[in-house]
């Protein structure tokens, strides 16, 4: 029953309008519908939770809408995903909204990304040449179920700090959230018998399948990892650097993209180049956003054989996509092609 409330609670975030109307409970708005889904998860009934972004459009580019900023101004709780990801529309939306309490340095203010690890941070000062490479490093990183996991108990610590009276419930679904997560990411069967933090604590260190097969539980790997395990190793070109975090994770290498830089559209030297690089090293799948043209795909594709993916990154971006976890459910069965 929870499950479904919490269900039908996201999708309503994903269309725009509101979740889990605590009327006089927590108004929550998070920038992104990942953000939103992770904290409807966390907050329960206790909280109103609104996202700005749908999923289905471009996080990157949206342009500030006076809705917006109605929405900004009587929240108790802003959740960003942060490293600049947000960058051209953020701050507007912030000062229209006139809430001090959720401007940046606030208690109402949730920046996730100081809970992940950050990768393809630059290592020389960005420049406009290099095109929109974000200069405090990828901001991608909902894509790595570990970060799922800890934006939860960011949520749920920075809810306990707002709402004190709650903060044991908050406390209990993040750990709720977690387990449904590990159950997906490991498969429900090792999870019985094998505890979801242990079982992280091993992926991170590279020692799982050691650890496994030692315990004569090899063959139990199952979930998503389970899955991916056929593509480990594998080299992938993806449209933009969007998919770093979700490679890192389940062993692909992103071989190329094709913007040429980050935010630049593709050009025909650069694809050719692409194509070059895609025949020599024989790769096999080119994933992107749906809301990317397909045109660039299609030609490299068309040249090399590699299948394309088109699979959204963001909760609501597609009808299946209705919470985090059935985000990751489409991307892996997507990229593994399996229904
Ligand atoms: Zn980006």
């Amino acid at each position: 029953m929870k499950t479904i409330a919490r269900v039908v609670a996201v999708m309503a975030t994903a269309i725009g309008p509101l979740v889990n109307a605590g009327a006089d409970g927590l108004k929550i708005v998070t920038t992104t519908s990942d953000l939103a889904a992770i904290a409807s998860a966390v907050a329960g009934d206790k909280a109103e939770v609104r996202s700005i972004c749908t999923g289905r459009e471009d996080p990157h580019f949206l342009q500030a809408k006076p809705s917006y900023i109605m929405r900004a101004r009587d929240a108790d709780l802003w959740i960003r995903i942060g490293l600049e990801l947000e960058i051209g529309w953020e701050m507007p939306v912030l000062d229209g909204s006139r809430n001090r309490h959720i401007r940046p340095g606030a208690k109402g203010h949730l920046d996730a990304s100081e809970c992940v690890n950050v990768l393809e941070i630059p290592a020389i000062p960005v420049t406009r040449a290099m095109g929109d490479v974000h200069p405090s490093g990828n901001p991608h990183y909902w894509l790595d179920p570990f970060n799922g996991r800890c934006i939860a108990v960011a949520i749920a610590e920075r809810l306990g700090q707002l709402a004190p009276a709650d903060a044991a419930l908050f406390k209990a679904n993040a750990a709720v959230f977690q387990q449904s997560l590990d159950e997906r990411m490991f498969g429900a069967e090792l999870v019985k018998s094998e505890d979801g933090g242990r079982l992280w604590l091993k992926v991170r260190e590279g020692t799982l399948e050691k650890y496994l097969s030692d315990a004569g539980k090899a063959d139990k790997i199952g979930g998503w990892l389970g899955a991916m395990r056929p593509l480990r190793g594998k080299k992938i070109i993806t449209y933009h650097r969007s998919w770093s975090y979700f490679a890192d994770r389940f062993g692909l290498t992103v071989a190329a993209e094709l913007e040429p830089k980050p935010g630049i559209p593709p050009s025909p030297a650069h694809l050719a180049e692409v194509i070059e690089l895609a025949k020599a090293q024989g790769i096999g799948i080119i994933l992107q956003e749906p809301f990317y043209s397909r045109k660039a795909a299609d030609l490299v594709a068309d040249k090399t054989g590699a299948r394309i993916v088109v699979v959204t990154n963001s909760v609501g971006g597609e009808a299946e996509a209705i919470d985090y976890l059935a985000l990751m459910d489409l991307i892996v069965s997507r990229i593994t092609g399996t229904p």
